[in-house]
């Protein structure tokens, strides 16, 4: 699936597969586990559950690129809010749920495959679309992404990591630090309070509460901080929601993007 999204910070989402294993506490209220849970016969959440192939998603690409060519714009595709594109190889089957999708040699296809499509053919041959690729494993990019691009990132890719507190600020920063390229920050949904930070070789960071009937609490000073260290560390701010009920307070509507 692949969409124009209704995400604030980007144009396009699309989602290679469907399906992951929790992380950490931003997970807990996870809407794609619960929409899986609702509307699909598979287990798809868990290490040893397969995931769901998602067959339009390259189609979808192709028009986007087309679109913003047309366009002579840049557009953002957040990949992927139903997955989790650095996760570990696994088994992908197909929308019956049941059935083990053969390869050409008869071997199975796993989710390694979908995500050498996208880093080796699609992004390559993307130059106006700005892939954005977000994970909680970003300890695993380095393991995923090609070779070639350890050295030279291509220049329409941005690579993301979401904590939700000090913690996870903490771990998950350090380890996308040692990915090259271009870097950015979803703290979302935000549990906790996270002190002054060092911004170094952040492009990006994107912040807000979570919303829906189990949402948890968020203190909008959490916001004026992280908007405060921005500002001073001159890297671009995107405020994106307390809870989608309450408005935002006027100081706090900023939604820059990277340059
Ligand atoms: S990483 Fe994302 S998709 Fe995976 S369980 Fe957590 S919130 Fe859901």
């Amino acid at each position: 699936m692949a969409q124009d999204s209704k995400i604030e910070w980007t144009n396009h989402t699309a989602n290679l597969w469907w399906g992951c294993t929790e992380v950490h506490e931003g997970c807990n209220n996870c809407y794609a586990k619960a929409w899986a849970k609702r509307y699909q016969p598979a287990e798809l959440w868990g290490n040893d559950s397969a995931r769901m192939e998602i067959g339009g998603v390259w189609k979808a690409l192709a028009k986007y690129q087309r679109l913003a060519k047309a366009e002579n714009q840049i557009h953002r595709v957040f990949v992927g809010s139903m997955m989790d594109i650095f996760e570990k190889p696994g088994l992908l089957i197909n929308r019956v749920g049941v059935k083990a999708i053969d390869w050409n040699d008869g071997s199975q296809f796993d989710v390694s495959h979908i995500r050498e499509r996208l880093f080796e053919e699609v992004i390559p041959a993307s130059p106006n679309l700005l892939f954005l690729l977000l994970t909680k494993r970003p300890s695993n990019i380095n393991k995923y992404i090609p070779e070639s691009w350890k050295a030279n990132p291509p220049a329409n890719v941005m690579f993301g990591t979401s904590p939700v507190n000090q913690s996870t600020f903490d771990t998950l920063t350090r380890q996308l630090l040692q990915v090259n390229g271009k870097r950015f920050l979803s703290i979302e949904p935000q549990l906790e309070g996270i002190r002054s930070v060092d911004l170094t070789g952040i492009d990006w960071v994107i912040q807000g509460g979570e919303s829906g009937p189990k949402k948890r609490p968020f203190n909008t000073d959490w916001a004026r901080s992280m908007r405060d260290d921005c500002a001073r560390q001159k890297v671009a701010y995107f405020f994106k929601q307390i809870d989608k009920v309450q408005d935002i307070p006027g100081d706090l509507l900023i939604r820059q993007f990277p340059a």
